[in-house]
């Protein structure tokens, strides 16, 4: 298939009201309908007729069929739709750029970070397929052979989110596909499109065999379930909330069949800055490591911790600073705040608002909520055991906590039932490095935020935050599976 664009509306990726099956753009079989809408002017975007348990047994039948020849294909084969993929990326970025405003509410600024995540990650996947090896290990038995053989898993199911709905589908079908399985993805109903459809004609336009990759789109009580429980996928590819995720790791083992899950969830990210910090910096630092995306990130700064010695200081130029930054049209290059995903997200927004007033914060920044754009909230004094402290806020609100001396600042970071991202400022390095070996997650970030992500080292978290990690080496040990097979050379002498 041919890889040459010409952006005309003839083949513009404007239509998505399909399921992508089998290799087939067919419609839903369910009664139920998806209404796609743009979360800033709340513009329907398309109606999607959702995909039946029957639709979804047929992806999974044809996942499990095309794999197999797919699983055949040279390395060079399987590296070369995804090299087309990323070539497609780039000739259509304006396009994808778009979609993510238009559909996940994204700022141009966020969408251009999310852009080039699935971009490199894509690039990062081409490269797998010559980077599978096996192993020969010694053997205590005389005669024999011991070889290690990692080989694709098969089919996976993926089940992603809406706040970064391109790269983190593409973190987990990228790899998946380029290590020589199928997918049968199920993208978050907010955002079928940047989460699913668009990725599917992009793969389908690099030339990516039928029923390799299949996008179903339904409603959580007709299919939700069903995707985990399949007798065909093995694995389970979860990014979400904690508490699905624990619901999805609970399906996929305790039912008729043992699957191997990855589940990435929530977060609770502490930003500490210590006395010695850079405090330009750090206020830099915080702004935008807290209200990208609206803070609707998972290893968004949750939680600002500051040394007492520098507390006033920083709570002054922080506000100063975020009183600075625009909100409103996700569209406008300037814009730092755009819309919160939908109606019930802002309301859980407006709780804890209110919760942390209750609760005794003191609220420095507010603003009118319009439509579902949430301005900055910020708020000083607060303590570990406020709402805002303890839980996911998932939003442009922010709680700033007083830490005693740099072990309290430990202990504060530590208190959490999260351990996904985190983050420490201070001018000396070997401080930061102890502190941040001190800090119990899967990433901590030294003089910087908690939001980074490279398609070479490893992404994950620790106790609620989930299991598994995506990118490089990591990712594809977890998208194969390894197969010891010994050969006996000579014949044993067995005891009986
Ligand atoms: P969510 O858990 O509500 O939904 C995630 C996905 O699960 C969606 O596709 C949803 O449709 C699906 N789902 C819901 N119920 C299901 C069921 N019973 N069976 C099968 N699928 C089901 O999460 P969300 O609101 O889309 O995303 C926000 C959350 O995700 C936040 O908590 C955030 O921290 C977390 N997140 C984690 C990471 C990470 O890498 N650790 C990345 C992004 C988001």
């Amino acid at each position: 298939m041919s890889t040459d664009i010409n952006n005309t509306k003839a083949d513009a990726y404007d239509n998505f009201h399909l399921q992508y099956i089998a290799g087939e753009w067919q419609s839903g079989q369910d009664d139920s309908v998806n209404t796609d809408v743009n979360p800033y002017n709340g513009d329907t975007l398309v109606e999607i007729q959702q995909a039946t348990k029957k639709q979804l047994d047929e992806a999974y039948q044809a996942a499990t069929k095309a794999q197999k020849e797919w699983a055949k294909k040279t390395p060079a084969e399987r590296s070369a739709v995804m090299y087309k993929v990323v070539n497609i990326l780039d000739q259509r970025q304006d396009e994808i750029v778009d979609w993510l405003i238009k559909e996940s509410g994204s700022t141009r600024i966020k969408a251009m970070v999310e852009f080039s995540g699935a971009r490199s990650i894509t690039l990062e996947a081409a490269s797998f397929p010559n980077r599978v090896h096996g192993e020969i290990r010694a053997s205590n038995t005389p005669g024999k052979e011991n070889f290690v053989y990692r080989e694709p898993i098969g089919v996976v199911a993926v089940i992603s989110p809406w706040n970064f709905p391109l790269h983190l589908t593409q973190r987990s079908i990228g790899p998946a596909l380029a290590l020589g399985n199928a997918v049968v993805l199920k993208p978050a109903s907010d955002t079928p499109i940047t989460g699913g459809l668009l990725l599917a004609k992009i793969f389908e336009e690099a030339g990516l065999p039928k029923g390799l990759l299949n996008v179903v789109v339904g409603a959580g009580s007709e299919i939700g379930d069903a995707v985990v429980t399949h007798e065909i996928p093995s694995f389970v590819s979860f990014t979400g909330s904690t508490s699905v995720g624990k619901h999805i790791g609970e399906l996929a083992n305790g039912g008729d069949y043992i699957k191997q899950v990855a589940l990435e969830l929530g977060g609770n990210s502490p930003f500490v800055v210590l006395k010695d910090a850079d405090i330009e910096q750090a206020v830099k630092a915080a702004a935008f490591g807290k209200f990208l995306h609206q803070g609707q990130i998972c290893i968004a700064i949750n939680r600002i911790i500051v040394e007492d010695e520098i507390y006033d200081d920083f709570v002054e130029r922080f506000l100063a600073h975020v009183k600075t930054l625009n909100v409103g049209d996700p569209s406008k290059a300037d814009t730092a705040v755009g819309p919160i995903i939908n109606e019930k997200q802002v309301k859980s927004l407006k709780e804890k608002i209110a919760k942390a007033q209750e609760e005794g914060a003191n609220m420095i920044l507010s603003g009118e909520i319009k439509g579902q754009v949430v301005p900055p909230h910020i708020f000083s004094e607060v303590t570990r055991d406020m709402d805002l402290s303890r839980n996911e806020v998932f939003g442009p609100l922010v709680g700033i906590i007083r830490a005693k001396d740099e072990d309290d600042a430990l202990s504060i970071a530590n208190d959490s039932m999260y351990g996904l991202s985190s983050a420490v400022f201070t001018a000396d390095m070997q401080k930061g490095l102890r502190f941040a070996r001190g800090i119990r997650a899967g990433m901590t970030h030294i003089n910087d935020i908690s939001v980074n992500d490279e398609s070479n080292v490893p992404f994950g978290g620790e106790k609620n935050s989930g299991i598994g990690r995506f990118n490089g080496e990591w990712v594809l040990e977890e998208f194969t599976r390894t197969h010891w097979i010994s050969m006996q050379h000579t014949p044993r002498d067995y005891p009986f």
